[in-house]
């Protein structure tokens, strides 16, 4: 599904954030991208979100280039792919509902399809009994699910998180990393960016380790451990 070829980034200001990376991700797996601050997890993320460009190298998506990409290709490559981020950014003034629903507006969902599915979402993150709260009604865990549960709601094949744990507590994380693997059970391919060990080492999944921008290790039922 994806697959890096001699990736490497280098910022304007000189600094090389990855080099050299090769890596292959198949539909259905579950991926943690690993690394002490600094080692590229952000850099990593927003390459295939397209935030930014590699310097050099071939990044595929389904068998594109999305290097090559049109300007005006973006919007159907990142149609594919959900987001979540450590502050949540989730729009203040929006109730739950509304802040899901507005993830299917933009794609020109029809009314009946928004009506039927944003519940059902926010059922499965278990917030069906928050729909008309605010975001500042909501502890930070519950915000977490909402937008969770607006990456998940146009179905993406991809869900790609970036430190989605970094502003929780230990069992809050804990939540979150269970709703994860349901969506990761129920098909989509999801890479999340972190560097909270303990849920890395108890998960038993593939892990990517980066150093200074490199990778250094890439096992299957890895351990954040593994980075020394
Ligand atoms: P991580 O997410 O693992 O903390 P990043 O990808 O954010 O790592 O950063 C990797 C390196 O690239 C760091 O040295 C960082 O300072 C640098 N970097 C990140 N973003 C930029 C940018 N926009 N401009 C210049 N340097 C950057
Ligand atoms: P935490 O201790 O995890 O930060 P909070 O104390 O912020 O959680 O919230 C606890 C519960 O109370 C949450 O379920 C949240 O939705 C609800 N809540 C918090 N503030 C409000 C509010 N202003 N209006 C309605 N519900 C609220």
């Amino acid at each position: 599904m994806i697959q890096m070829l001699q990736v490497c980034k280098q910022y304007k200001n000189g600094v090389i954030a990855l080099k050299n990376i090769n890596i292959e991700i198949n539909t259905g797996e579950f991926v943690f991208v690993v690394g002490a601050s600094g080692a590229g997890k952000s850099t990593f993320v927003k390459l295939l979100l397209k935030e930014e460009n590699p310097t050099s190298g071939k990044i595929f998506i389904n068998n594109k280039d999305i290097t090559q990409l049109k300007q005006r290709e973006i919007p159907y490559l990142r149609r594919n792919m959900g987001v979540v981020f450590q502050d949540f950014r989730l729009l203040p003034n929006k109730t739950v509902y509304e802040n899901v629903a507005f993830a299917m507006e933009i794609v020109e969902e029809s009314i009946k399809n928004i009506k039927k599915q944003v519940p059902e979402v926010l059922e499965m993150v278990g917030l069906a009994d928050k729909q008309n709260h605010y975001p500042n009604q909501l502890s930070g865990g519950e915000q977490q699910r909402v937008s969770l549960a607006r990456a998940i709601v146009n179905k993406p094949q991809l869900l790609i998180c970036d430190e989605p744990t970094g502003n929780l507590d230990p069992d809050t994380s804990m939540d979150i990393m269970h709703i994860l693997y349901e969506i990761n059970h129920k098909g989509t391919t999801v890479i999340m960016a972190t560097h909270a060990k303990n849920i890395v080492d108890l998960a038993k999944r593939r892990v990517i380790t980066l150093r200074d921008g490199e990778v250094i290790n890439d096992q299957e039922k890895g351990g954040y451990s593994l980075e020394d």
